[in-house]
């Protein structure tokens, strides 16, 4: 099993949820695992096929991860309450498949989208239909500006135009570009400079095994993902031949390219928008965190380059997200401290910190973000982190709370 560049926090058991393979015998065990990044399981498709048929051709199909967003949502609901190792919850602005061509006009989007952030956590919003000029409608616009408030990646099905508008309101949104826009390869490697925070999937393409593609895919390998597009009931059952076909054209990349746009881009992504998210144990969830200290609970990840964890020497980033876990109690502030208690000395290097109020892992929360640390060697680490807060009638607490990660570098 793949061990994600998490931290168990064995002292405080403040135990991140791992997401679990999901090899068959289908896939083959030594099958290059899948991150399938569009899947859709709509009112039709619920209507058609059991929640449990769908995993077990997403597990059929080795698939790693999905992710998955549905009109309405509670197909999505649906998967993630029985398979949340293997689902990543995704918003889509749609209540019914005829929302995609209105959805841009109807100020109603905003309230389903409104209702259900306040319920559920997700990754992203998305898969959305918008081009051009639309993109700057009132309706759009407050959508994308939700995106940002809640830290949700955008999945675009869009052209070029409305991709640049979307960047132009929210240049520090991370936007996922569906199809990648069904432009030709040499269009989506400018775009992709251009925005280091655009994402591309390869969903529903033939033509990735084209010399040009291949070239690009070379130039950019973190930033491609597949997906297989359900956009029908039907397409459903087509998961695992699509999975097929997708280790079919990447066997062709060297390995390492492979990996990254067959599973790890995914993974990574989801470190930044998912996986911390779904541990924090905030909102209701079936993915809580074990209850070690009453008032808190927390989550901490490490985010190293290629997506596992660093190397001795290697510059890395972490994400810490704590929740309160008192109705009304706010978190206020998060700092942070590493050192080696055998050896009695610090880190050598000083991050540099970012923190803010992180409403999408609950009401209350906080994230606090460090980049540029680095252990400078092997043995046990220790992180601390030092939250202040406030209870529900807004008093600080009389002292702050402490909450020790556990770290052993290898
Ligand atoms: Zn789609």
């Amino acid at each position: 099993m793949w061990n994600p560049p998490l931290l168990r926090s064995a002292l405080l058991g403040l135990a991140l949820l791992a997401p679990l393979t999901s090899q068959s015998a289908d896939a083959g065990a030594d099958a290059l695992p899948l991150f399938d990044a569009h899947v859709h399981y709509s009112h039709d498709a619920v209507a058609q096929i059991g929640a449990e048929q769908v995993l077990a051709l997403m597990r059929q199909a080795g698939l790693r991860r999905a992710m998955v967003s549905s009109s309405d949502d509670e197909g999505t609901q649906k998967l993630y309450r029985l398979a949340p190792d293997l689902i990543v919850p995704s918003l889509r602005p749609y209540r019914l498949r005829s929302d995609v061509s209105t959805w841009v006009r109807d100020a109603g989007i905003i309230d389903y989208l409104e209702q259900r952030l306040a319920r559920h956590r997700y990754a992203a919003i998305g898969e959305f239909h918008l081009y051009g000029a639309d993109a700057d409608l009132p309706v759009p616009r407050r959508m994308i500006a939700l995106s940002q408030q809640h830290q949700l990646i955008l999945h675009a099905h869009s052209d070029i135009d409305a991709v640049e508008r979307i960047f132009r309101q929210a240049p520090n949104a991370t936007v996922l570009w569906a199809h990648s826009g069904f432009e030709r390869p040499e269009a989506v490697r400018e775009m992709l400079r251009k925005h280091p925070r655009l994402y591309a999937d390869l969903a529903y393409r033939t033509d990735q095994a084209d010399p040009e593609w291949t070239a690009v895919f070379m130039a950019l390998p973190e930033r491609f993902v597949v997906g297989t597009d359900t956009f029908t009931p039907e397409r459903l059952y087509y998961i695992p031949d699509h999975a097929r076909f997708s280790r079919q054209w990447l066997k062709a990349l060297p390995a390492a390219v492979a990996e990254r746009i067959g599973w790890r881009n995914g993974e990574t992504l989801m470190a930044s928008f998912w996986d911390a998210r779904a541990a924090a144990g905030c909102a209701p969830g079936p993915s809580q965190a074990p209850e070690p200290n009453t008032a808190l609970s927390a989550s901490l990840q490490l985010r190293a380059k290629a997506g596992e964890g660093p190397g001795v020497g290697e510059p890395f980033g972490l994400q810490v997200i704590v929740c309160p876990r008192q109705a009304g109690a706010r978190i206020t502030s998060l700092s942070l401290e590493a050192s080696m208690p055998e050896h009695q000395h610090g880190m050598n290097y000083r991050p540099r910190l970012s923190q803010s109020a992180f409403p999408s892992a609950g009401a209350g929360a906080r994230r606090l973000e460090a980049e540029g640390l680095l252990f400078h060697m092997p043995g046990k680490w220790l992180i601390e982190v030092t939250v202040q807060g406030q209870d529900s009638q807004g008093q600080p607490w009389s002292k702050p709370e402490r909450l020790r990660f556990v770290h052993t570098q290898r």
